[in-house]
């Protein structure tokens, strides 16, 4: 019989079981907790929600409600789980967790191709398999991945700076330029005494996300905060991330007082982070800091900058966008380890990994979704982001291309598109080219209602 494993039965893992035996693929699941527990989670269950018990933002406008409906459209065990176990948020998707938890559990266990092993699986097993074992891998298979991947490929924690959306940067502000006339590499938002002051002051005061005990770090001085940077004196960050020698300002023809620089993250320039500014303020007030940086007052954050204990492996360096290890193609990762972040995107990759291990042990290609779809954006830009100091990412919407401009109005100009315009069109076009790609694959869809009035295409 085909046959693959699957280690961990955490949002990705069940998933990625689920997505497998369906293929008709035998599916051997190794799950450590009870009998081993993380010192985040508190049940035996499957896909136990460690924190928030919201699965996203829901509907047309959302990176999220994009990639819900993809997964529902192919069956996911995980969102039918949220759909069983749904509480009233608003315009989120939020659970009840133990009865979302007891669902995954059941679908899984109940599946006559999959065996669930109630043991740590130590090392890397032979053959096909998923390794979606999560943010608290276990310390003796993390110790085997390195083996695998080399030490400089996983890492136990993230040190992650906000990142920006290049479409939400005022270049009229701020501009590229590399040190002392280097190549243009970097995007420079440029301060006067002024308002570095005033920036110096909202970091000085803003509020810190408190750790559990388990989730504390010893601070390299190469990955400090910068909100602990600053605590050190206020002129600390002008002469670390934020120093303007050799950043000579177009407009004035000097260097600034002091300079926020970005690095570009992908490959097509859409998201940009913010170099030294990895940070563990509350989302709020991390919002609130970035914004008082000239050029960034309308900052779309993308991913926000947290510090806490993870693992996962450098994905750019040791993946390619069917989730399958560069060194071993017969082992997939997804979920955190992949270096994605969220449940959903946990859960998306985990049936993407189940589906292409199925596909390999049935002796077909692996499969990539298109670029249009939110799955599809995400573990291309596994595959292909800037893999210095890779930080995980969570699904938004400049993991997809951009639309075409619209033609030019009578007076001859282009009318930039608001998000409510453009978001509903990206979302019909996302959905349509995952489940067109689905059917392709041999995949069983299920077409769901597409957004509701129908958007004109610009
Ligand atoms: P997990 O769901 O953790 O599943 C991994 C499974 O593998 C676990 O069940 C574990 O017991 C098992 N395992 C590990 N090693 C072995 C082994 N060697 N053998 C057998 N089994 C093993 N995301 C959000 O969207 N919202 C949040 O609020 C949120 N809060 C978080 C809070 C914390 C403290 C952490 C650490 C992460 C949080 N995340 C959150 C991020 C992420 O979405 C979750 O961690 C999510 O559960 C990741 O899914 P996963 O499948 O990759 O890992």
């Amino acid at each position: 019989f085909p046959h693959i494993t699957v280690v961990g039965a955490g949002l990705a893992g069940s998933e990625a079981a689920l997505a497998a035996a369906r293929l008709g693929v035998h599916v051997t699941l190794y799950e450590m907790r009870p009998v081993k527990m993380t010192p985040a989670h508190r049940s035996g269950g499957f896909a136990e929600l460690v924190c928030s018990n919201s699965l996203g933002g829901e509907g047309a406008l959302q990176s999220k409600g994009l990639l819900q409906a993809e997964m529902r459209s192919v069956g996911s065990a995980v969102l039918a789980g949220a759909d069983a176990s749904r509480l009233p948020a608003g315009n989120a998707l939020a659970v009840e967790r133990d009865a979302f938890s007891e669902h995954v559990t059941r679908a899984v266990r109940a599946h006559p191709l999959v065996t669930v092993v109630g043991e740590e699986l130590p090392a890397l097993p032979d053959g096909v398999a998923v390794i979606a074992t999560g943010p608290l891998t276990s310390e003796a298979l993390a110790a085997d991945l390195v083996r695998l991947t080399g030490g400089e490929q996983l890492a136990f924690y993230d040190a992650a700076a906000p990142v920006i959306a290049f479409d939400s940067i005022d270049m009229e502000v701020a501009f590229r330029a590399g040190r002392y006339d280097q190549s243009a590499d970097y995007i420079n938002c440029p301060m006067n005494r002024e308002q570095y002051e005033a920036f110096y002051t909202a970091l000085e005061t803003a509020r810190s996300h408190t750790p559990h005990d388990w989730e504390k770090l010893e601070f390299f001085e190469g990955c400090m905060p910068i909100e602990e940077i600053a605590r050190r004196g206020p002129d600390t960050p002008r002469y670390g991330p934020m120093k303007p020698r050799g950043l000579t300002d177009p407009r004035t023809g000097r260097w600034p007082y002091a300079v926020a620089q970005l690095r570009q993250e992908d490959q097509e320039g859409r998201m940009w982070s913010l170099v030294g500014f990895q940070t563990g303020l509350k989302w709020g007030d991390q919002k609130a800091v970035v914004q008082l940086i000239p050029g960034l007052e309308n900052a779309e954050i993308v991913r926000y900058g947290v510090m806490h204990r993870n693992t996962y492996l450098n994905a750019p360096r040791v993946l390619n966008a069917a989730l399958q290890l560069r060194a071993d193609p017969s082992k997939f990762v997804a979920g955190v380890l992949a270096g994605t972040e969220g449940y959903l995107e946990s859960a998306a990759t985990g049936w993407l990994a189940g589906t292409n291990a199925a596909r390999l042990a049935l002796g077909l290609e692996p499969v990539v979704p298109p670029q249009e779809s939110m799955l599809g954006g995400l573990t291309r830009y596994l595959e292909s982001a800037n893999p210095e100091g890779f930080q995980p990412m969570n699904v938004n919407w400049a993991l997809v291309p951009e639309l075409p401009a619209p033609a030019p109005g009578p007076n001859g100009k282009v009318r930039k598109l608001g998000k409510r315009e453009k978001r509903p069109v990206m979302f019909r076009r996302g959905l349509n080219a995952f489940l067109d790609w689905a059917e392709t694959a041999g995949l069983q869809v299920t077409r769901p209602p597409l957004p509701d009035p129908e958007p004109a295409l610009p």
